[in-house]
């Protein structure tokens, strides 16, 4: 089967890539390298079923000439990572809107099969853990500029199942849950690369607000494994579902103090208020755990990678040449 991925030299989409070819497809990976990186997919070059074109998902010839050529679209192209989305919030919205409308209009032409990557921020501020596919989305208002993200992730869902419904386009949505491992990078705010990188380098672990807040973590290759199952199954289209690990919620000041004992550092823990690690007034979430019956019941998912787990392989990537502290 070919494959393309949008968004294949980021962090997912280069494991996707990864377990795409070890099962023998065909891969072909578009990627502007606004966030993933060259190095991401360096060790996949050599391999004759990888293609890749440095190109913007909105340039349409280019878009074009893969979505036709491809049996499967994986849209993993998207602004990602809260601070991100706090300092360019402009791009944040174009990428994400125009660059998934761009992708589900050329899908569309020969009825393509597309899953759709969206993200458990679309719950917002909601308190109904655990949340479920089905439960209620509660943004935040337009002058905070975190609740963008949430929003244009948001219009794509809406998008994919418009384009599933009106036009009969084999879409899927993935909400995916708090992702880590390596390769991720802490540049855009992701809290697991950063407190490891602070605690190797003995640097401050920075917990923003009092820590209390809540995350539950999922690991790569689980998310690449739930991916590809949902792919693969008639039954997924033209539905939502949450792709996360239901086995652990974690306090973050306690994962602060797990990766300072995991990679035996001399670090302080500091607290810093949200004001001063975003900007004014900006607005977290205070739990985020998901519902994962569905997928469960469609795919049979279980999640692997415990938290330990990930921590430990996420320090051995920064601790490795490829992870470069
Ligand atoms: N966080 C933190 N210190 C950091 C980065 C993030 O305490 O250096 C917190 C952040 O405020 C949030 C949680 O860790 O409560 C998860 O943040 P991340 O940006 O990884 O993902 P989010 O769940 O916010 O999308």
């Amino acid at each position: 089967m070919k494959a393309l991925i949008t968004g294949g030299a980021g962090f997912i989409g280069s494991h996707l890539s990864e377990a795409l070819l070890a099962r023998g497809d065909e891969v072909f990976v578009l990627d502007d390298l606004s966030t993933g990186s060259i190095e991401n997919i360096e060790h996949l070059k050599p391999n004759p079923g990888f293609h890749y074109t440095i190109d913007n998902v909105m340039n349409e010839p280019v878009a074009a000439e893969l979505v036709d050529r491809a049996d499967v679209v994986f849209h993993l192209a998207a602004a990602v990572g809260v601070r991100l989305i706090v300092e360019s919030p402009v791009s944040t919205i174009e990428t994400n809107v125009h660059g998934t409308e761009m992708i589900l209009k050329l899908a569309n032409k020969k009825k393509k099969r597309v899953v759709v990557a969206s993200t458990s921020e679309v719950y917002g501020k909601s308190v109904a853990v655990p949340f479920r596919e089905d439960s209620d989305l509660v943004l935040g208002p337009t002058s905070k500029g975190r609740w963008s993200y949430a929003c244009s992730k948001a219009i794509d869902e809406f998008l994919a199942l418009a384009y599933a419904k009106e036009k009969r386009l084999p879409v899927i949505v993935v909400r995916l849950f708090n992702t880590v491992g390596p390769r991720q990078t802490g540049r855009y705010g992701m809290v697991i690369p950063n407190f490891v990188k602070q605690a190797l380098l003995g640097h401050p672990i920075t917990v923003f607000g009092d820590g209390t807040q809540t995350r539950s973590f999922t690991y790569v290759s689980d998310v690449v494994t739930a991916i590809l199952l949902l792919a693969g199954n008639s039954e997924a289209v033209g539905s939502v579902f949450n792709v996360g690990n239901d086995g652990e919620e974690v306090a973050i000041l306690d994962l602060a103090r797990r990766v300072k004992q995991r990679t035996n550092s001399r670090s302080e823990i500091a607290l810093i208020p949200y004001n001063q690690a975003y900007e004014e007034g900006f607005e977290d979430m205070q739990r985020r755990v998901p519902d994962i019956s569905r997928l469960r019941a469609l795919i049979g998912f279980e999640p692997k990678v415990s938290l330990d787990e990930i921590l430990d392989n996420v320090i051995a990537f920064f601790t490795s040449d490829q992870g470069r502290l």
